[in-house]
């Protein structure tokens, strides 16, 4: 009776019955701590000796982070009492024995978004997107790798998550076998993979849904000022995504996809705002401010984790095909992931009426001259990227933003001079997504053969001269391709006023000189020094109310040789005593010069008027 009684009461206390299948429960409304405890029942195993280990890095993410580190109180229990040996291999893995006698495995996983004291973690921030944030009774942003381990050699089983959670919370997420009840919701997975592809945020729901081709659209906010709102990001996606639907010729590869928005209120533990991509979702950690504010940023970040789902998702190496979770391996081709993606999210925009060329040209601009200053623009990209987990190749990669993004511009402007207009990066991708796909994976030294084949012999030259090989991006070559010249330096000769840093003392109502590292010539013979207030140019007045007007008009005025008076208020010792004094000096021309500069030619061949319609489609 007694066991009977203890039987039935097991059955009842509890869903959780062993089966071939991963099963999880965690309880989101028992937060100790800051952490939440969670119990495995594992699948069958048949072995005597298991691997259970966490993920040391995922998919998107180009760094280490040892999720292993957030799992404390790991237990595992015998069936029936039976004693089981558990040794800590390394920081991600126990090993477990007799594997077969495990009932089930239990431990508590602490958020990765608020800890500083576990060892290492100072310089191994967890990148928010990927990471987990537990705010008991408010919001639980899940990163599922940070919470769920995996037996090594056992990937491919269902995993079935049963979530106790506060009264009225919504679980968004990309996934699609939910089972959603008051306080608990149960959440089917097919296999590991899929699982660490899909983060899940749980909290009281500020979902929208739209309809973009056949694809059904969840937005899901959480904001905790309320100063965004679903409906605001759902009417601004849909604007962007129809212009990436059009990108890609008019379909979308998938039928159900998930924007998952956690805007945060303090400033990162990581010290960067961004998102993460996956294959039906992508989650996005963004600063909180107003909505209008917030639209170029949400645009900008969306369509490039939107449009990963043509690149690595469908377009991949085996590194990322076939993902090893604990030793991770890089691919050569994060030009591809990376820039490619970079390249298109602010190409499409163009292309669809939401941004014009001059922002076009501007933003990529901004991103060579970020990636020549920055960045080591004579390292091989190929490297970089096979290297990138290594700290001291590390810091070059966020250069896959910058340079990564103009290579595939460069990529594009040439593809579509060589087709006449016809071909772009854009068919490109198509065509290596048809040609490889979800499920199929490149060799990394196959792929240029496999863009060369698919264009042009000079493409293939490009790739291996600039991507793989050291020599710098020819953009003066490129750019004359669409009409618009390119100099490294430009020299111009100019009136100035002395070039000092300006700034505003309040208490006065003028402009003060607050750095003088790059005065000009004019300025030594001014005679400015640091903290001179500036009263009146040519005897009129420089109030803030007429200085732009004052300063335009004496630029066009202006003639070499004219003598040029500036009245300054110098400061007399501390206090707020002055000195009135003019200064003067003779008007004379300034040697000027400016690096990478761009501006369209007079006049345009037929040639680059093909290429620069067909380039930004109009
Ligand atoms: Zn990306």
């Amino acid at each position: 009776m007694r066991n009977l009684i203890l039987v039935i009461s097991f059955l009842l206390s509890s869903v959780i019955i062993a089966d071939d299948n991963y099963r999880y429960y965690i309880n989101l409304t028992k937060v100790v701590n800051d952490k939440v405890s969670v119990t495995l029942t594992p699948p069958t195993i048949a072995q005597n000796e298991i691997e259970f280990s966490f993920a040391a890095m995922v998919p998107g993410t180009y760094e280490v982070y040892n999720f292993g580190r957030f799992i404390s109180n790991f237990k595992v229990t015998g069936i029936n009492g039976a004693a089981i040996k558990v040794t800590k291999v390394d920081v991600n893995t126990y090993k477990i024995s007799p594997a077969a006698s495990i009932e089930k495995i239990t431990y508590d996983v602490d958020d990765t978004w608020d800890k500083t004291d576990l060892p290492d973690t100072k310089d191994k921030v967890v990148f928010e997107p990927g990471g987990t944030n537990f705010e008991d009774g408010k919001n639980f942003a899940i990163n599922t790798h940070s919470m769920f381990g995996f037996i090594k050699g056992m990937l491919n089983k269902n995993f079935i998550l049963e979530f106790e959670k506060p009264k009225g919370f919504y679980p968004a997420t990309g996934l699609s076998d939910i089972k959603l009840g008051d306080t608990k919701d149960v959440i089917s997975v097919f296999d590991y993979h899929d699982l660490v592809d899909s983060p899940i945020m749980y909290s009281l729901p500020d979902t929208a849904t739209i309809m973009v081709a056949n694809t059904k659209v969840l937005v899901a906010n959480y904001s905790p000022n309320k100063k965004i709102n679903s409906r605001f990001i759902a009417s601004t996606l849909k604007e962007l995504l129809n212009a990436q639907k059009d990108y890609l010729f008019g379909e979308l590869p998938v039928s159900k996809y998930a924007f998952l928005f956690y805007f945060i209120d303090r400033a990162t533990q990581s010290g960067s705002n961004g998102a993460l991509e996956h294959s039906y979702s992508s989650f996005y950690v963004l600063q909180e401010f107003d909505s209008l504010s917030l639209q170029q940023e949400i645009r900008d970040v969306a369509a490039h984790e939107f449009f990963h789902i043509v690149t690595p998702l469908n377009i991949h190496s085996k590194e990322i095909g076939d993902f090893d979770f604990s030793k991770p391996q890089m691919s050569e081709h994060l030009w591809l992931y990376e820039g490619m993606t970079e390249y298109a999210a602010h190409h499409a925009q163009t292309k669809g009426g939401i941004t014009d060329i001059d922002k076009l040209i501007g933003t990529m601009m901004q991103k060579y001259e970020t990636s020549i200053t920055a960045f080591n623009d004579t390292m091989s990209f190929t490297y970089m990227s096979k290297h990138v987990l290594e700290e001291k190749i590390h810091t070059q990669y966020s250069n896959v933003y910058e340079k990564g993004a103009v290579i595939g511009m460069c990529l594009d402007i040439l593809l579509r001079h060589y087709s006449d207009g016809k071909y772009g990066t854009q068919n490109l991708m198509k065509d290596l997504a048809t040609k490889y796909g979800k499920n199929k994976s490149f060799n990394d030294e196959d792929l240029f053969n496999d863009i060369e084949k698919f264009t042009y012999p000079q493409i293939g030259d490009f790739l291996r001269k600039h991507v793989s090989g050291k020599i710098p991006l020819p953009m003066q070559e490129v750019l004359d391709k669409i009409g618009i010249d390119f100099s490294k330096e430009l020299v111009t000769y100019e009136f100035s006023l002395g070039s000092t840093d300006l700034n505003f003392n309040e208490k006065t109502n003028r402009l003060y000189v607050a750095g003088i590292a790059e005065m000009d010539e004019f300025g030594k013979e001014m005679g400015f020094k640091m903290n001179d207030e500036l009263s009146k140019l040519n005897g009129i007045e420089l109030k803030m109310d007429n200085i732009k007007e004052t300063i335009t008009n004496y630029y066009e005025t202006v003639k070499e040789g004219d003598k040029v008076t500036i009245e300054i208020y110098r400061p007399k010792g501390k206090g707020d005593k002055y000195k009135i004094k003019t200064l003067n000096a003779v008007a004379k021309k300034i040697k000027i010069v400016r690096k990478n500069q761009i501006g369209l030619k007079q006049e345009l061949s037929e040639k680059q008027k093909q290429t620069l319609r067909a380039w930004v489609g109009l």
